[in-house]
């Protein structure tokens, strides 16, 4: 084995994409409910998608950071129409910790300070300071204890003011709906007055829309949901489809300055390409809207199931909790029914990310099986 085993693996072998479905070896179907966790936007394999991205290649794939790319402008241009995020300006790098570790120093940058505040349950990355805001000890070395982070609880407005008028944070970093945490979300009067807490204390708000953004949840981003102007929001997953792409939007009264930020991959020709392609099949074919019919719809079908105890989430970023852990049931949604779930740091909560084209239909499947292996 040469491979170094970080991930406990569905014995399960994917060799081919379509739409909301994904082939084994031995040609068998499943229904991905999981988008390769939030990742599948706009459907594996889009013909648009597929086109552009062979187009691109075939023209140029990747220079550095040094040159003319009109690419990242096109893009830029496009993620601001498309969320109505006027005036931000848009930075682009290849993952969802890369984006949330640049939006944590440039709010360091900006305010000069260096703690972070982040939330229960918080899920922001592997990486340095991104893992030092997420509140799971397991993942976290000795080398990244040197940050320093205070986790509150959401809706707990009088510790956010205490730590906030301390005078050393530099950014409060929230998920408007936790995704590796199991789909808590704060209420709106909580995140109105954190953002004006924020500006009270000077500190940059940062919403890490890494799963939530590019349409997931009925918004274009989650934190839509509420009358708030983040100073950076930070994005990934589905913003490429399978590409590994991430970017953070940055209010405008944030300055720019050579060499503030950097990488060599990020905003690259074949990265561009596919973010583009995954925005003009979201605004041709609605899915954002799609995506709110069709959890609307789950919704609808997961209330008459008197074993689900809470629904949770919006649009297609959603959660079914039970009174018992899922390990099992996602087992047997995999092995006998062909259908990928997915979980979370809850371990009685059954996530359901699918791509943004699911129809209702295979939210009938779902549910039928879902039935079938609760009895
Ligand atoms: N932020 C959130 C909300 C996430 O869900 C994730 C990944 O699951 C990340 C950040 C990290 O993204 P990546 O795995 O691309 O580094």
């Amino acid at each position: 084995m040469a491979l170094f085993d970080v991930y406990p693996l569905y014995d399960v072998e994917p060799v081919k994409a379509k739409g909301v479905y994904v082939f084994d070896k031995y040609k068998k179907r499943y229904l991905d409910l999981y988008g390769g966790h939030a990742v599948i936007s706009i459907g594996h394999g889009h013909p648009t998608y597929k086109k552009a991205l062979r187009q691109q290649l075939n023209r140029i794939g990747f220079y550095s950071n040094a040159i003319q790319n009109p690419l990242q402008h096109q893009l830029a241009d496009e993620i601001i129409a498309q969320s109505c995020c006027e005036n931000y300006q848009l930075f682009l790098c290849s993952t969802g910790a890369e984006a949330n570790e640049n939006a944590l120093k440039l709010a360091s940058f900006e305010t000069g300070k260096s703690r972070v505040v982040a939330f229960k349950n918080a899920f922001h990355g592997r990486t340095s300071a991104t893992v030092a805001a997420t509140d799971n000890p397991n993942i976290n070395a000795p080398l990244n204890a040197q940050h320093q982070v205070s986790f509150l609880e959401f809706n707990d407005l009088e510790s956010l003011e205490t730590t906030l008028k301390k005078g050393d944070v530099c950014a409060v970093i929230f998920e408007a709906i936790q995704g590796v945490g199991g789909l808590d979300e704060p209420t709106e009067s909580f995140v109105v007055e954190m953002e004006k807490l924020c500006e009270q204390y000077g500190a940059c708000l940062i919403a890490d829309e890494v799963q939530s953004g590019f349409g997931r949840t009925g918004t274009f981003f989650a934190y839509q949901k509420f009358p708030i102007r983040p100073h950076v929001i930070s994005m990934a997953k589905g913003m490429g489809n399978g590409f590994p792409i991430g970017g953070v939007l940055v209010r405008p009264d944030i300055k720019a300055r050579y060499g503030m930020l950097g990488t060599t991959f990020g905003g690259n020709h074949l990265a561009c390409r596919a973010s583009l392609a995954v925005l003009e099949v979201l605004k041709k074919s609605q899915l954002q809207s799609h995506a709110k019919d069709m959890g609307d719809y789950f919704v609808e079908n997961a209330k008459k199931m008197d074993k689900v105890k809470k629904i949770k989430g919006r649009g297609l970023m959603l959660g079914l909790e039970f009174d018992h852990e899922v390990g099992e049931i996602r087992k047997r949604l995999i092995y006998d029914h062909q259908i990928f779930t997915g979980g979370s740091s809850n371990k009685n909560l059954l996530r359901i990310l699918p791509p943004l084209t699911i129809e209702k239909k295979h939210i009938d499947v779902f549910f039928d099986a879902l039935k079938k292996c609760l009895t």
